[in-house]
């Protein structure tokens, strides 16, 4: 049992008002607790951010580094620990948790590296004896509101980033993944200064919303759904702040005539079935060409047939849970939608094995003949559920896949180079992949979508300098 607190000033905080946390594997296994924090707390968090600022600071990029690299080392010594602490709260299998908790540590290395990088350009004058140069600036105290899909690696790739520039932070992560973050923190928050890291746990309706209304927050890095993202681009447009919404996604696969198929399967099926499918940039449509539609339906049934579901801790588990009652409800529901608009159910839909509906299972699903226009063809699921839309030709496979509200991530399965160029042409996302899934994108390159998917902001790589930064442009003659 954990009793997860706030972290505030380079202190734990006891919150009072608390909630359960149980394994989505098993509903009758209490976890602990995590505190509810309001207004007061995330008003001492935010103030002991703004406070911390200056110090961080001054301290300059090399030696911000250094303690980033420091708490790589940390992390990286707790990878199976962290990887199981995940687990347990939100059900994703522990060799996708623990790839999650590497790529946290590769994330700190990367940004501890870039202390090191040169920043700001010297840029030609009018005047020959002038020196004319740009340099970076952090913002202030940062409000950093995570979602619970990748426990892990968000909080991190936020954070990180945020404090090498120099900013400081304030975190507000998922209800449903606060023990995660609670542990990140235990481990790596003694590193830095007082006030430069602080975690709030609390609803989202209740502290972060007293986060992003706080005068002291000088920008919002957020991920999650669209509907709250909304919400933080409003309030944030209103304070002239900066922000940066990553939201959801309804990305497509592309499998033209040509493509290896058995490469095409294996694509989807990690693509759409890892992490239950709760990834923002999880495959969620497969659009085939006729030409190879029986076929390929036939083989991605079979794989999608064999997977194995179970407790997530289990290493030969492909599928766990999902992370609570209400995604569960909502995925299910989709899931009817889908075969009462006419959609061909030909995998799952129903929980066959009695012995996992102690948790929040659902079986991997697959629909065929799925028409563009159908509901689960252009809402976000976030569940194992994916569907085949069989087309005529590739600029029809094209029009259909730019045929949603989302432009995260997209796929095709060619191996035509002219399609291929085409396709990376003509798709409406901000991550394109030949031959590859959908979901995975490196942690150097930038990260972010298009249309309802993004602030069109990125993440990731060199592009969080842009949104953790303001450019101060000097003149100086002599
Ligand atoms: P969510 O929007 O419900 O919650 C995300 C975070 O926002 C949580 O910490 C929540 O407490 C907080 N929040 C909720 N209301 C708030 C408010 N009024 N003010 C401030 N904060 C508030 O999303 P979720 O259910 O945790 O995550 C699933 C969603 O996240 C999916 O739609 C998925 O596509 C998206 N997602 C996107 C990406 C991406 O990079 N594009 C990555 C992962 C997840």
């Amino acid at each position: 049992m954990t009793d997860a607190q706030d972290y505030i000033g380079g202190n734990w905080v006891e919150v009072t008002s608390r909630r359960q946390v149980r394994n989505p594997a098993r509903q009758q296994e209490v976890l602990g607790t995590i505190g509810l924090s309001g207004e007061s707390e995330v008003n001492a968090a935010v103030e002991a951010a703004a406070e911390a600022f200056r110090g961080w600071k001054k301290l300059g990029m090399v030696a911000r580094g250094n303690l980033l690299f420091q708490a790589a080392a940390v992390l990286d010594a707790h990878v199976d620990e962290l990887a199981e602490v995940a687990t347990r709260e939100m059900g994703k299998p522990w060799g996708e948790s623990r790839g999650e908790a590497l790529r946290a540590v590769a994330i700190l290395r990367y940004y501890a590296g870039e202390g090191y990088r040169p920043v700001g350009d010297v840029i030609p004058a009018a005047s020959a004896q002038a020196l004319q140069y740009t340099v970076r600036e952090p913002l202030g105290a940062v409000a950093v509101i995570t979602p619970w899909n990748f426990p892990l690696a968000i909080p991190v790739w936020k954070m990180a980033p945020a404090l090498i520039y120099g900013n400081t932070v304030v975190v507000k992560p998922a209800e449903w993944s606060s023990l995660t973050a609670a542990r990140i923190f235990e481990l790596i928050a003694p590193i830095f200064p007082p006030g430069v890291v602080n975690l709030v746990l609390g609803l989202g309706t209740d502290a972060g919303e007293a986060l992003i209304q706080h005068p002291q927050i000088q920008a919002i890095s957020f991920t999650g759904s669209t509907t709250v993202g909304a919400r933080i681009a409003e309030t944030a447009t209103r304070r002239n702040i900066k922000y940066q919404t990553e939201m959801g996604g309804k990305n497509p696969v592309i499998v033209a005539a040509d493509a290896n198929l058995d490469l095409a399967v294996e694509a989807v099926v990690s693509g759409a079935m890892r992490s239950a499918g709760q990834k923002c940039t999880a495959t969620s449509r497969v659009i085939v060409l006729e030409a190879v539609h029986q076929a390929f339906r036939d083989k991605l049934a079979a794989r999608v047939r064999a997977l194995k579901q179970g407790d997530p801790l289990d290493p030969d588990t492909f599928l766990g849970p999902v992370v609570s009652a209400s995604q569960h409800q909502k995925i299910m529901d989709y899931i009817a939608v889908g075969a009462r608009e006419g959609a061909e159910l030909i995998v799952g839909g129903d929980l066959a094995d009695t012995a996992l509906k102690d948790g929040f299972y659902i079986p991997p699903t697959l629909f065929d003949r799925v028409s563009e226009t159908a509901t689960i063809a252009q809402e976000e699921i976030f569940g194992p559920v994916v569907g085949i839309t069989p087309v005529a030709t590739i600029d029809a496979a094209i029009a259909a896949a730019n045929r949603v509200r989302y432009g995260l991530s997209a796929s095709v399965f060619t191996q035509n180079l002219q399609t291929a160029l085409t396709f990376v042409e003509e798709i409406e996302a901000g991550m394109v992949r030949v031959n590859d899934e959908t979901a995975g994108v490196e942690l150097q390159a930038p990260f972010g979508g298009v249309k309802a998917s993004s602030s069109h902001s990125r993440e990731q790589g060199r592009a969080a300098m842009e949104f953790y930064t303001h450019v101060k442009t000097v003149a100086i003659k002599p």
